[in-house]
């Protein structure tokens, strides 16, 4: 059988969004899924938005990812090269060969003419469509015009009561009609192919076998089809993949949160996560299991599983698969992933002068407890900074019980040594016995004094990173 290839075609106009990075995720699992072969090239052809900044952004999105690609921009491939711009040559041949076979032609019509034609239109039936001014010009005609600095654009023609039928992965077998389409333009009057046209010859050309990609471009699909026809070359299969919407099922945007990928990065998702939510929109897996590697989801990955229906961006999912994602990672690599964010806090100079032993005694304490790794800079200050009891905390350490508690708790504790967390929690929970308390009542009372909040990390844990000395510091800090 012929191996899949597929292809991810962003165009460099803006950062990765959410709904990019999922089609670049379906098709790199497709082609993973199936040992087939997988294509990131760029689609720059509109050159007053393309930048070279959003095509370094979105590869490096894409890396961060977890994807990478067999051929393409960066790597490279016998079908580059791999940005359109770059491909005009390449464009221009098949369009000389549709003018030669007059399956196509030129287009002096200017922006003006058209703006009329479809006024009219509108007035008329409301079908707005090309109306073939162009289609009857004699080569003579042609040649003059051009001669005398016309500059004209390229329109394919379209065969009218043409019935165009596609099989779409997503959508079943789909059919459009040529009747109210109109002759297209396939290179506009600066010489610069459309996408419609420039598409075709890349999928064509690297021989892409499988077009998987947002919902949004189902209705340029019939354009495209027409351009295969012309050009002689088979249809690949299709994908429309479903939209992606916010929480209150309107289109996903940015008023539903980041719409970018590297705004999640900065946000301390990490990226194992993100690509297994990234994932579950819009595609199940066959069990119950959500929380997956990037090996499983490869391993399960079916386009005959990806919805019809719009996945929904649900913040909450992806929080809860990010927390699951760092409970799993060691804890080395947690240490090694927490850092940058905190180097890039308030407490980068902590950072930098805290022992590794106390290091992975913030980490074992914060482990659990974040959402995002971003989380580390408000979750870190109680380990780093001393502050004033709040409120709550300062009624407890008024109440004479508690101080009278906390006084006999820190001269017993000055007596104990220790060197874990387990170590800690057993002398507190033989303090509560001994002493015949409400563990509530040690607890609380002993927080507020340590930490001048009311809750927060482990206190063994606390007490572990502080050491002896500092706790009880802070335990006679409080009750002056
Ligand atoms: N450049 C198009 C986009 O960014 C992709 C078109 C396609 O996949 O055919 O949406």
């Amino acid at each position: 059988m012929e191996k899949v290839t597929v292809r991810f075609a962003p165009s460099p106009t803006g950062p990765l969004h959410i709904g990019g990075a999922r089609s670049a995720l379906f098709n790199y699992l497709e082609a993973r899924h199936t040992g087939g072969r997988f294509i990131v090239r760029i689609e720059d052809t509109d050159l007053e938005r393309s930048k070279r900044e959003f095509e370094d952004e979105i590869i490096q999105s894409l890396k961060w990812l977890g994807l990478d690609w067999d051929e393409g921009i960066v790597v490279g491939g016998e079908n580059g090269p791999y940005r359109q711009t770059e491909r005009l040559e390449i464009y221009q041949q098949y369009v000389r060969k549709l003018l030669e076979e007059d399956q196509a032609y030129y287009c002096f019509c200017t922006e003006e003419e058209l703006e009329k034609e479809r006024e009219q239109q509108m007035a008329a039936d409301g079908l707005v469509r090309y109306s073939g001014k162009c289609s009857h010009l004699s080569r003579e005609e042609v040649q003059k015009r051009i001669a005398a600095g016309e500059k004209p654009a390229v329109r394919l023609r379209v065969p009218p009561g043409k019935q165009l039928e596609v099989h779409d992965y997503v959508r079943g077998d789909v059919r459009f009609d040529t009747d109210t389409m109109g002759d297209f333009i396939i290179v506009k009057n600066d010489g610069i192919p459309v996408y419609n046209f420039a598409v075709v010859l890349d999928d064509v050309l690297m021989g892409v076998t499988l077009v998987m990609r947002a919902e949004e471009h189902l209705s340029n699909t019939p354009r495209q089809l027409l351009i295969y026809q012309a050009l002689g070359f088979p249809t690949p299969a299709f994908a429309h993949v479903s939209l992606i919407l916010g929480s209150d099922h309107q289109k996903m945007s940015k008023r539903h949160g980041a719409t970018s990928v590297m705004a999640y990065r900065e946000m301390g998702y990490l990226p194992e996560a993100v690509f297994n939510f990234l994932a579950l929109l819009g595609w199940s897996p066959e069990g119950e299991q959500e929380i997956m590697t990037q090996e499983e989801i490869i391993a399960q990955f079916d386009v005959n599983r990806v919805s019809k229906s719009p996945a929904v961006f649900d913040l909450n999912k992806l929080n809860y698969i990010n927390q699951q994602h760092i409970k799993r990672l060691s804890l080395e690599e947690f240490k090694r992933r927490m850092r940058p964010y905190l180097e890039n806090s308030e407490f980068s100079e902590d950072i930098k002068t805290l022992s590794e032993e106390k290091y992975s005694v913030l980490a074992q304490a914060l482990k659990d407890r974040l959402v995002c790794l971003a989380d580390v800079k408000d979750q870190a200050r109680v380990f780093l900074r001393r502050q004033e009891p709040e409120k709550e905390a300062q009624e407890l350490l008024a109440i004479p019980e508690n101080q009278a508690m906390l006084k006999t708790f820190a001269e017993e504790f000055s007596a104990f040594d220790f060197q874990e967390a387990a170590e800690i929690k057993s002398f507190i929970k033989k303090f509560i016995k001994n002493h015949q308390l409400n563990a509530k009542n040690v607890y609380m009372p002993l927080r507020s004094a340590l930490t001048g909040v009311t809750h927060g990390p482990d206190l063994p844990w606390l007490i572990l990173f502080w050491d002896k000395q500092e706790t009880l510091d802070r335990i006679w800090t409080a009750l002056e």
